[in-house]
């Protein structure tokens, strides 16, 4: 069986929609496996290759990357959201023809997910260097407690009459392609095959509860100002289905004289004329809190000292360095004395 969406469908590079929905329909039809020389695998395989080709971005993605580039969208296999709902000008419903495959088609928990939620929250520079947990508080629906989401009052169910609890009904349905039996999602129980014995007080049976839960964020250590954090499954709940994420964009607020490249932070210290002269011991201030550097003599402006581990923390036992910028301040007022003392070291050549 060819590789290629094109040759797949039978239609030249560069062919319209319609044409390709018209090549479409007619492999579908030849292929579809109630028919009497019907091929799953051949009607996989241009449902697949309509599936890219019938989406612009897709087909975009797909005639410069190839394959790969068009399953690089993020479309794990491929991607029958899309499908039934107009999107290709269909008169019936993908959904349901597909959904025989079971898992195939129209799988449960692709459409049945929670939404996403996207927070911001801002951090010191200080915390991006140690790392930090931050707690928010969501107003969002979490699944019900008291039920575990079963929607079940002490989570007693029972099995469900309309689909003899294998949660699927079949029908037969006429179709342009003939008789077709689909399995569908029953709607009683929504696909678990069980529904409560009684509904759960507390959430009515629906599986999930409004309400404002506290969420412990782990900010790693290291991370830079517009990175994105993303937990899975922290987004809303919904009943019977998989939660969405929690998506976390993190800003970090700059803090003067301080910044990180990587796993080394940057910081600047003054010092005097003498001091860069003569060399010293000098205490300045890090985010380590004190600590003493031993400026060496004949310091120029602008020199870099290496203080090893006080930089970005990596492990427990590592970090990385912290570089202390020199900057020479020199007095824009002196003294008698001190100006008699430059004087007299002028004359000695200085
Ligand atoms: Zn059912
Ligand atoms: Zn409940």
């Amino acid at each position: 069986m060819s590789d290629d969406y094109y040759e797949l469908l039978g239609v030249e590079r560069g062919a319209g929609k319609d044409e390709i929905k018209k090549a479409f329909r007619k492999k579908a039809q030849q292929y579809h496996p109630d028919k009497p020389d019907g091929d799953e695998a051949k009607f996989k395989a241009v449902n697949e290759a309509y599936s890219v080709l019938s989406d612009e971005k897709k087909k975009q993605q797909y005639d410069t990357f190839g394959k790969a580039g068009a399953a690089g969208g993020g479309f794990g296999g491929f991607d029958f959201s899309g499908f039934g709902n107009g999107a290709g000008g269909f008169e019936f419903d993908l959904g349901d023809i597909f959904s025989q495959f079971g898992g195939f088609g129209g799988s449960r928990s692709r459409a049945h997910r929670g939404s996403n939620i996207s927070v911001q929250i801002e951090i010191s520079f200080r915390d991006s260097v140690f790392g930090v947990e931050k707690d928010i508080e969501l107003d969002k629906n979490n699944v019900c407690t008291e039920c575990d989401g079963t929607g079940a009052h002490k989570k007693k169910t029972k099995t469900c009459h309309e689909c003899d609890g294998s949660g699927q009904v079949t029908m037969i349905q006429q179709t342009i392609m003939g008789q077709v039996r689909t399995n569908r999602i029953c709607q009683i129980c929504d696909g678990r095959g069980e529904v409560p014995e009684e509904n759960c007080h507390t959430c009515n049976g629906s599986g999930v509860v409004q309400g404002r839960e506290k969420i412990t964020i782990k900010i790693p250590a290291g991370i830079e100002d517009g990175q994105q954090l993303r937990l899975q499954g922290r987004g809303e709940a919904i009943a019977s289905g998989q939660p969405g994420d929690l998506y976390i964009l993190v800003r970090v607020i700059p803090e003067s004289g301080y910044h990180k490249e990587g796993r080394d932070v940057y910081m600047t210290a003054k010092i005097s004329p003498t001091e860069a002269l003569l060399g010293s011991k000098k205490m300045i201030e890090t985010l380590d809190g004190s600590v003493t550097i031993k400026i060496p003599a004949g310091s120029e402006h602008g020199k870099q000292l290496r203080i090893k581990d006080k930089g970005v923390v990596i492990t427990e036992n590592k970090r990385g360095d912290l570089y202390v910028q020199l900057l020479i301040e020199i007095p824009s007022k002196l003294t008698k004395e001190q100006k008699k003392i430059l004087e007299q070291l002028r004359n000695a050549g200085l």
